[in-house]
């Protein structure tokens, strides 16, 4: 077979926010750089981003600083975060924002014309520049008018099936386009991922259909390591009803603008379980939480603003014990607001305009009048490939990850923002760096064998003699992800969850697709199905590993935190078996002055 063969210096597979900025800066470097992507350019799921970038700007709040950011995120991590990657953001992060803006992004304004920040979980001061809640629809507007001025040439409904090596070293990577099916090979002496998250793992997600953790997974063929794989955030709210569009993201935008949790009998409940390391910062009253919405500096946070694994677990306590709403969730509701302001409704229409159509056009509620139905919803993985902090390399050599699929920022949980914030600091460090290691590096060749074999691979379910549906065994996948490995686990119910992906690995090796390779659906998700299992099975192992309660993963068998998982990341990584192996490696030592600054903002 012959192969349509294209030659970059660095290649970007994924146009999120992360790929962007790194094909902007790789280009910047002077290198030649191509983008993969395996939607339309400008569909990639950082469209969808709502609430906004976090960034110490302190333009509403002038007490705030990358200190207090840093800070923020660590705790929010609950401190298995790798410090090193939490200082570059928050020390890099307003400038990475104040360039958006130059390239054109239209922020939301202050008063006096500066970008306007807002109120979100975990945040101490407001910190969110954003634009409406169409934020992530701004970001990639604006770069990829960037880019695309700079002259980088995109490939789009390109899908990557796997990497290729030289070696040790990275050497390119191997794809379909959508549209005829057709086999292409990219040489490239790095190749950066910024495939995204892996939402489609479970049943209930916020996440667009391209998040089936492809990156993660080639990066793990590849010979990578995936680090803390077992956090997981379960984003406290998502669309319940109707069953059509459950898990959809309501934003937390809606909490920072005054919305409150109540149960099936009018209770505030959040105000019920405050943890003791947010104690000091969170409102004891409704109207003190109710002041903080509203600016007043003097005023602490309400508690529907702490990080979201609590305000998830609550809620499906809440669900639990048999207050929760009519369909399985609990109320959100920022209509109440009128008794407080004038022109409420009007108000809400103006700060929240897509959770308002949203809601009107699917579900037939009017937000500014009656409070919604919500439940935690599959959203975002901290976990990802392990990379250096400050290049994004990967263990691989000339292999870089930026963005969702990258790990490490975040620790155990991720604060509301930090993601946006993340591809911009990230995306623009792995570019530079991938820029640099292409031109320190010579060209890598290509071995046909190894091309060959991939090609063989991804036509193998054409073969006539294969039976399975493709889309039952990822719904099968996603049912027992969402039950035995979801928001609150236990030993037994994952190690049955192992045993569920090893039966669904069988069977996907009998996976069968008909029709031919033009635009077949079918065929695409016989090939993510891979993906999916890789990634769910790394879930699985790791969070059976961490035994204890952090973050993301919380587990009814141990319920509290434990000293000795404190100083440990988990890492998994291909054996030459072709096994998936668990290590536990230990946190990098955090330097003293950075120990000084969580202290002082404790
Ligand atoms: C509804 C919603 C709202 C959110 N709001 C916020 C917010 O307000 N603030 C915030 O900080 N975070 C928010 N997040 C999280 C944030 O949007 C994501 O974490 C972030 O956008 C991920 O960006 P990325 O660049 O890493 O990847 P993505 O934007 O997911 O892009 C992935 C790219 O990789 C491509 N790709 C994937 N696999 C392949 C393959 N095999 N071959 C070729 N291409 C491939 C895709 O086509 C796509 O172009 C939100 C998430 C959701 C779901």
């Amino acid at each position: 077979m012959d192969y349509e063969t294209h030659e970059y210096d660095v290649l970007v597979v994924g146009a999120g926010g992360a790929g962007l900025r790194a094909a902007i800066e790789a280009s910047a470097g002077g290198v030649r750089v191509g983008l993969l992507c395996k939607s339309l350019l400008g569909k990639a799921h950082t469209v969808m981003a709502e609430g906004g970038i976090a960034a110490a700007l302190a333009n509403v709040d002038d007490r705030d600083s990358w200190q207090v950011h840093f800070s923020d995120t660590m705790r929010g991590g609950q401190y298995v975060n790798n410090w090193r990657m939490a200082e570059l953001h928050a020390k890099e992060a307003p400038d990475r924002v104040r360039e958006l803006e130059a390239w054109g992004a239209v922020f939301d304004r202050t008063s006096d014309g500066r970008i306007l920040q807002r109120n979100f979980g975990g945040h101490r001061y407001p910190r969110l520049a954003h634009v409406g809640d169409r934020t992530g629809l701004e970001m990639i507007r604006t770069l990829q008018d960037h880019g695309i001025h700079r002259g980088i040439d995109v490939h789009m409904e390109f899908t990557v099936v796997a990497l290729l090596k030289d070696g040790e070293r990275i050497a390119g990577i191997f794809g379909y386009e959508r549209e005829r099916g057709r086999f292409k090979v990219f040489r490239a002496s790095a190749v950066i991922l910024a495939t995204g998250g892996l939402g489609r793992a479970y049943r209930v997600t916020s996440n667009s259909w391209e998040g089936t953790g492809d990156g993660h997974s080639l990066a793990y063929r590849a010979g990578a390591e995936l680090l803390d794989m077992e956090f997981i955030q379960f984003h406290p709210t998502g669309m319940i009803w109707p069953p059509s569009v459950q898990g959809i993201l309501v934003t937390e935008g809606v909490r920072g603008e005054g919305g409150i949790l109540v149960n099936n009998q009018g209770r505030r409940f959040m105000f019920d379980d405050i943890p003791e390391p947010y104690r000091n910062q969170t409102a004891d009253n409704e109207e003190e939480g109710w002041q903080y919405t509203q600016g007043d500096k003097s005023a602490r946070r309400p508690p529907e603003l702490l990080t979201r694994d609590h305000v998830a677990r609550c809620i499906n306590r809440e669900v639990r014990d048999g207050r929760g709403s009519p369909h399985g969730g609990v109320f959100l509701d920022i209509s109440w607001i009128h008794k407080r302001i004038q022109n409420a409704e009007e108000h809400i229409r103006r700060k929240l305009p897509s959770m308002y159509h949203q809601f009107k056009q699917l579900a037939d509620i009017d937000i500014t009048k009656e409070p919604m139905e919500v439940g935690p919803t599959t959203h975002y993985v901290m976990g990802g490939v392990r990379v250096d902090a400050d290049t994004q390399m990967s263990t691989v050599p000339g292999l870089f990850a930026a963005g969702e699929c990258a790990a490490g920022i975040n620790g155990a949980n991720r604060l509301g923002g930090n993601s946006l914030s993340d591809l911009l600091v990230f995306g623009k460090r792995a570019g530079e760096y991938a820029a640099r290691f292409a031109r320190e590096n010579r060209q890598p060749a290509i071995d046909r064998t190894q091309v060959d074999l991939a090609a063989r691979d991804a036509l193998a379910p054409f073969e006539a003699t294969r039976t399975e549906n493709p889309y039952t065994i990822q719904h099968d996948l996603q049912e027992a992800m969402q039950r035995l490995v979801g928001i609150v686990r236990e030993e037994a119910e994952m190690r049955n969850a192992l045993g569920v992906i090893d039966s669904l690995k069988a069977r996907a090796r009998g996976v069968a697709v008909h029709g031919h390779r033009e635009y077949n659906p079918g065929w695409h998700t016989a090939l993510d199905l891979g993906h999916l299992l890789t990634v769910s099975e790394a879930i699985a192992l790791s969070a059976i590993e961490r035994k204890e309660s952090r973050g993301g993963h919380f587990r009814e068998d141990y319920p509290e935190k434990a000293a000795e998982f404190a100083k440990v990341n988990m890492t998994v990584q291909q054996g030459a078996d072709g096994a998936m192996h668990l290590r536990r490696i230990p946190l990098p030592e955090m330097p003293p002055e950075l120990k000084q600054v969580i202290e002082e903002n404790k």
